[in-house]
């Protein structure tokens, strides 16, 4: 069975987070985006820790559900077409591991899956000797990611750990600010540990193939939601039946089981290329080389960005593509595409009206945005919306890519000079 898994999301214990990021909202918004086993998030937290022990309750191997009057009242306000497909919960948390290695200050995010509440507990109280779990639900800890991963591992074998959003500059695995060059680097002889990195938002597949060092590993795509909408945003397509044991071999194997991942046009992210907001300079990698790194307006060093980070680490060309690879599916949230549609810089009412009526009628979001026929969407009323997706799906959207923390924008209709500039017609369905 073809199922979606988001194996990262925050609850309202999390800094930044959405206070409706509860259990129930969780599940709810899960039959809405239609993923099938979705991430409990911050199981450090004890609150957080709490209101899963006593909301969820065991379902198939490792996995858990909510409990049944619980679902039941959600399952009532929620429209036909969405309420029978099941949720399923998997034990999750993420944390912040601040420490210094080898001379320099390192700071890490690194997601953690447990296979029961046994194996949380014991985890919990190791971390709860090293740090605060209650100030944060993504708690920041002083301590080494490969001790961290050496607590996973001893609390339990079937646990996993994987280093979150690998590129972002600040917090990561290969983060230019304070990350490391390499996974031995960091995990040293623990590093056949590591079956799978997390792109992040801020990276796609065709980035993370370039590295010689990932090639054995499974690329995962999650979410980072901090809100209900945003679940989903990226996620994996696993074909197996979803059980916990299932779903980690799936992952360490990388077998036939695991199809590929839903993404997010890197591009989107704030720091994908390289310029100077102020001086509305964007150069991609090769005219950052070009320039030696220097602004030709200002002559002050370019904020470099995630792409030319990949590039420092890089053993094959950019658009490198292994012969055989895992699938590759870029979307658009629908909110993004309705606004886009209707004019607006952030989905409104109207958007949010014309949201639930699309789920109500076609099903959730993911099956609107990749399977539902073009047709179909039009006979629901929708026939500019039909329009957009038809060009999504085949990879026709203009790209405008972001830079020196400005954000990017993908467009499904509006064209710019810009996005000719950067090539944004490639082929993303391949
Ligand atoms: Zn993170
Ligand atoms: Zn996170
Ligand atoms: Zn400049």
């Amino acid at each position: 069975m073809e199922f979606i898994l988001d194996l990262h999301v925050h609850s309202k214990y999390s800094r930044g987070t959405s206070h409706s990021m509860d259990l129930e909202n969780i599940y709810r918004f899960a039959k809405i985006k239609g993923i099938q086993v979705i991430a409990t998030g911050d199981f450090t937290h004890p609150a957080w820790f709490n209101e899963i022990r006593k909301k969820l309750e065991p379902a198939e191997d490792g996995l858990f559900k909510l409990k049944n009057k619980l679902a039941k009242k959600q399952d009532k306000t929620l429209p036909a077409i969405i309420k029978k497909k099941s949720v399923r919960f998997i034990l999750s948390a993420e944390i912040s591991n601040i420490y210094s290695k080898g001379g320099k200050v390192r700071k890490m995010h690194n997601v953690i899956l447990a296979p029961d509440f046994k194996t949380v507990s014991k985890i919990n109280n190791k971390l709860s000797e090293i740090g605060n779990l209650t100030s944060d639900g993504r708690p920041i800890l002083g301590l080494d990611s490969k001790k961290l991963l050496k607590i996973t591992v001893n609390s339990n074998p079937l646990t996993m750990l994987i280093p979150a959003h690998i590129w972002t500059p600040w917090f990561s695995l290969f983060g230019s600010k304070s990350g490391f060059n390499s996974i031995e680097e960091a995990f040293e002889e623990l590093s056949s540990n590591i079956y799978a990195i997390e792109t992040g938002l801020s990276s796609d597949p065709f980035m993370n193939w370039r590295l010689d060092q990932l090639k054995n590993l499974t690329i995962l795509s999650n979410s980072d939601a901090h809100s209900p909408l945003k679940m989903g945003r990226e996620a994996n397509i696993l074909n197996c039946k979803p059980t916990y044991k299932n779903i980690i071999k799936t992952i360490q194997s990388n077998d036939k089981r695991m199809i590929g991942t839903i993404e997010f046009f890197p591009q989107e992210g704030k720091y994908h290329c390289d310029g100077h907001r102020k001086c509305n300079v964007v150069f991609t990698s090769e005219q950052t080389k070009k320039h030696k790194g220097i602004c030709p307006k200002c002559n002050k060093p370019l904020v470099v960005g995630v792409n030319y980070r990949v590039g420092e680490l890089a053993d094959e060309k950019s658009n490198y593509k292994p012969k055989q690879h895992k699938k590759v599916e870029y979307i658009i949230p629908l909110l993004e595409i309705l606004s886009e549609l209707g004019g607006f810089k952030k989905p409104g009412k109207k958007v949010m009206r014309d949201y639930e009526k699309l789920y109500s009628v076609l099903g959730d979001e993911f099956s609107i945005l990749r399977k539902v026929p073009i047709e179909k969407i039009k006979e629901a009323g929708f026939e500019k919306l039909a329009g957009g997706i038809e060009r999504m799906r085949k990879g026709q959207v203009h790209i405008t890519p972001g830079f020196d923390g400005v954000f990017g924008i993908i467009k499904v209709f509006e064209n710019n000079t810009q996005a000719q500039k950067y090539g944004g017609q490639k082929n993303l369905f391949e």
